[in-house]
């Protein structure tokens, strides 16, 4: 008798969430590209972009990626993502901690500029990454009011998504989407190494 009663409550909670669901997904009737932004101190911004850039490859979208301060020269997603199609961008100059010449990190932060204002411009791309911008910003590598400028002015259509920790103030004002990640705790804390297939 309990345990039927607790099924029949069970039926009509699941029976609310499911009419409260489908209210809101028939009043999100807008179509069009968003601007997403992954920041925060935890692991799992850059991963979450590339997740959503191998989904949007999945349904045959065309996908354009720049990686700023991205020095490995092994990446994974690279080595997925490329043959498939995707463009890759990489500044290729090593973490911002381990570079030591200011003026030719500007030069390779410009140089990769270059091809995601060229990217945010052309309507043939559905999906734009910008893998690590918030720092470029934030060395002001980068001018915040051109970089704001280009997603503002991209293809109606085109999401873009900006990843790393601290994003300018700007950038998650404009967002329509901004995901804080957390860290509740890392393994490197711990002594564990950063792997392959894990971590890059
Ligand atoms: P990931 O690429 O794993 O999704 P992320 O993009 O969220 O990480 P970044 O700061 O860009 O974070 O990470 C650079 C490298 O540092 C990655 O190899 C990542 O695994 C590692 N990392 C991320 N967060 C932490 C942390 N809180 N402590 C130590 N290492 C971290
Ligand atoms: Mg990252």
């Amino acid at each position: 008798m309990e345990a039927r009663s607790n099924t029949e409550r069970h039926r009509q909670r699941q029976q609310k969430l499911k009419e409260h669901v489908d209210t809101r997904v028939a009043a999100a009737t807008e179509k069009k590209g968003v601007l997403i932004v992954f920041t925060g101190n935890g692991k799992g911004k850059s991963t979450a972009a590339f997740g959503t850039a191998t989904r949007a490859v999945g349904h045959g979208k065309t996908v354009g990626i720049a990686q700023y301060i991205k020095g490995q020269w092994d990446n994974g997603e690279y080595n997925t993502l490329q043959p498939l199609g995707v463009e890759f961008h990489i500044m290729g100059t090593g973490f911002t901690w381990e570079t030591q010449n200011r003026e030719s990190d500007i030069q390779a932060a410009q140089s990769v500029w270059q091809e995601s204002k060229r990217m945010l411009a052309d309507a043939h791309y559905d999906l734009v990454v910008l893998d690590e911008l918030t720092y470029m910003l934030a060395y002001r590598y980068l001018d915040t009011e051109e970089v704001i400028a280009a997603i503002v002015n991209r293809p109606a259509h085109q999401t873009v998504i900006v990843t790393g920790r601290g994003c300018h103030s700007q950038l998650l004002e404009l967002a329509d989407t901004v995901s804080e990640v957390r860290p509740v705790k890392h393994a490197f804390d711990n002594g564990i190494q950063a792997q392959a297939g894990i971590d890059w």
